[in-house]
């Protein structure tokens, strides 16, 4: 067992650190829990006593208004979860069924799920280990190693695929360097869309993430910075893109005041209004989440600044994050180490977690296409997310 003595001095300083920041918890801490001391109760009952809740009402519209001011989006069009937002964003950039969809390696499934589910394969690529995001650099080298350039587009010259579409996922918050990654995407000729599931409130060089690409998917999920129970939106300054977007997720119905008449087989994805009703009331309390996060990310940073093993990812240069979760790097990188710090920290009710598994280990996407994977190889084993509730920095 040589891992165990280092083991257990990483394990016995994270928990001072957490006592210190955070503890101790009372019974367990959950790694975040959503928090509703807005107008909640008087929107969602407003909402019931209109009897609007399904999926037309003053809300949602309201809730597309509010997204669309925040994050100065020309466009927000609210849907069901952020895997029907990205799959829809998918679809209206173009990914056809047979195209290939670059997505960073290191995401929660759902980035791989939504290329799946327009019938596209993802193709995996590495991370930046600053940003935890995709790294240009590496992408840059990998593209020009495997594909082709036609008239068709840009083609995998292994898999004979469309490479459709690059999808950038700003990881716990922390924005991607965005510049390189656009001007790549640019050569080629290949629409990005942005996964902002994780980064309502955070911001690239003062514009809000999400607002880059040509679409960007938002989550609204319980655990995410502000939530409507499920929800998503998708983001554009595009007008057309945005027309489409609200009716591909509105099965297509042409508007008459009694015909049924739908022009294309599309979604039933849209937000109800009952969801959107807690959304509203959580976009109120956003900036003050914000403020409390940060404070939270602070007294960590400040905390862990003095142990060896282990460092706290604080938000890349130029950026602002919104410290989703905040999140430690263990220097010396090692699942099994990770895992016994998980159990120690676990033991003591603080419900830390790790990174997800990397996408291209999951069975249904093994034999995915994939670059070199060495940083989020190592990201994998080293990265742990602390308890990061907003009401933590009270
Ligand atoms: C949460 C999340 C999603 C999907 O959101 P749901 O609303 O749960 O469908 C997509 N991508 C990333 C990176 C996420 O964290």
């Amino acid at each position: 067992m040589p891992h165990l003595p280092a083991t257990d001095s990483i394990s016995a300083a994270l928990l001072d650190v957490l006592d210190q920041v955070v503890g101790p918890p009372d019974g367990v801490m959950p790694l975040h829990e959503p928090e509703f001391g807005g107008q909640e109760h008087s929107f969602v009952r407003a909402c019931i006593d209109s009897t609007f809740v399904s999926s037309v009402g003053k809300f949602v519209d309201d809730f597309e208004l509010r997204l669309a001011s925040y994050t100065g989006a020309a466009y927000a069009v609210a849907v069901v979860n952020g895997t029907a937002a990205l799959q829809v964003a998918l679809r209206l950039i173009g990914v056809e069924p047979g195209d290939e969809v670059i997505v960073p390696a290191l995401s929660f499934v759902a980035t791989a799920n939504a290329v799946s589910q327009c019938g596209a394969v993802p193709h995996f690529v590495d991370s930046d280990p600053v940003t935890m995001g995709m790294a240009a650099a590496p992408l840059a080298a990998h593209l020009e190693e495997t594909v082709e350039v036609s008239s068709q587009g840009v083609c995998n010259r292994v898999t004979g695929r469309r490479i459709a579409a690059i999808v950038p996922m700003h990881t716990f918050g922390h924005p991607v360097d965005l510049d390189p990654l656009l001007a790549l995407a640019e050569h080629y000729g290949i629409p990005v869309v942005e996964d902002a599931a994780e980064s309502l409130g955070s911001t690239y060089h003062g514009r809000h993430a999400g607002t880059f690409g040509q679409v960007a998917a938002l989550s609204f999920n319980g655990n995410k910075i502000i939530t409507t129970g499920g929800g998503g939106a998708i983001l554009t300054n595009d007008a057309e893109l945005a027309k489409r977007a609200k009716h591909l997720t509105t099965t297509a119905k042409l508007p008459h005041r009694w015909a049924f008449v739908h022009d294309e087989v599309a979604w039933n994805y849209r937000l109800p209004n009952l969801n959107a009703a807690l959304g509203c009331a959580q976009m109120e309390q956003l900036p003050d989440f914000l403020e409390r996060k940060r404070t939270l990310a602070a007294r960590y940073q400040q905390a862990l600044s003095g142990l060896g093993e282990v460092r706290f990812m604080p938000e890349p240069a130029g950026s602002r994050s919104n410290y989703w979760l905040n999140t430690v790097e263990l220097l010396q990188p090692d699942i099994g180490a990770r895992d016994r710090v998980l159990a120690a920290l676990h033991e003591r009710g603080y419900l830390a977690r790790p990174v997800w598994t990397l996408l291209n280990e999951l069975p249904m996407y093994r034999d995915c296409p994939r670059a070199a994977l060495d940083v989020a190889e190592r990201l994998q084993a080293g990265l742990l997310n602390l308890p990061s509730s907003p009401k933590l920095a009270r």
